[in-house]
């Protein structure tokens, strides 16, 4: 059995003419966490959607806990799955987006719910014991019944994280989750997601929170014009980049 979560083989994507992944593997093995780092339009985000199959691949492919997304693989071709696959593919992959996403007519309970009552993953009474644990663990058990624009960004962040975990993924998504978020709410976010770590959950986080990523991240990837140029621990890729475009990158940051 692989312990590898993620595995990313020579993803390839366009969008028209402009080349935004050139040929991308990445690989983040169970319980560990990749900080996807790099400058704006270099293609993280890009990159995550083709993980979640929110995005078609033009060549290459990626497995989730040895599954293949998105495809299916007959002799030597792919064939793409029906939408319900994709759909039950994807409750594997939870998601959290810089704008939080939250549905604003539902209450922050009714968010966590609407998921899995709609994929019909558990009883109802047993999705509520369980709602209330996680809104518990991301310090909001007494925000059940409020509306997100009732809440603070920093707030409605940690509901959406919640709100992702609910499915129980194999692996979760960040894109820049706080760069939405007012200064003195970054970190309240980031704690919950350091927890997250601790806790073993699997994750790849596109951030620019180079501090956050020296703590937390067991790789730091860095991708510059939709290749990754530089991956390894924290300390070598943030303290002695080989490459000079992350060294430029960091040294602006940094
Ligand atoms: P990053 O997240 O690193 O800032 P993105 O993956 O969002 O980078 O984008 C990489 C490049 O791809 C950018 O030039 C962006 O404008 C372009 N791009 C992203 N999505 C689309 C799309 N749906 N259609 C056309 N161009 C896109
Ligand atoms: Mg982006």
């Amino acid at each position: 059995m692989s312990d590898l979560t993620v595995d990313v083989r020579g993803v390839h994507k366009s969008f028209g003419p402009l080349q935004v992944l050139r040929g991308v593997d990445l690989q983040v093995r169970t319980g560990e966490v990749a900080a996807l780092l790099g400058p704006s339009g270099s293609g993280k985000s890009t990159l995550l959607r083709v993980v979640n199959h929110l995005e078609r691949a033009d060549r290459g492919w990626v497995t989730i806990d040895g599954e293949l997304i998105g495809y299916r693989r007959s002799g030597t071709r792919l064939h793409e799955l029906a939408e319900k696959e994709i759909l039950r593919q994807r409750a594997k992959v939870g998601f959290v987006f810089q704008n939080f996403n939250l549905f604003p007519h539902l209450t922050v309970l009714e968010n966590l719910m609407e998921a899995p009552l709609a994929a019909g993953r558990a009883r109802r009474a047993e999705l509520l014991t369980q709602a209330h644990a996680l809104l518990a663990r991301v310090g909001l058990a007494d925000k059940a019944h409020t509306y997100p624009r009732r809440l603070s960004g920093g707030q409605q962040q940690r509901v959406a994280i919640a709100r992702a975990l609910v499915l129980k993924p194999k692996v979760l998504l960040f894109d820049e989750p706080t760069s939405a978020l007012d200064p003195e709410l970054v970190d309240e976010v980031l704690d919950v997601i350091e927890d997250l770590a601790r806790a073993g959950t699997t994750m790849i986080v596109v951030t620019h929170e180079i501090e956050f990523a020296r703590r937390v991240a067991d790789t730091v990837v860095f991708m510059h014009d939709g290749v990754i140029v530089e991956q390894g621990p924290p300390s070598a890729v943030l303290d002695d980049p080989r490459h000079p475009r992350a060294r430029a990158f960091l040294s602006k940051v940094l």
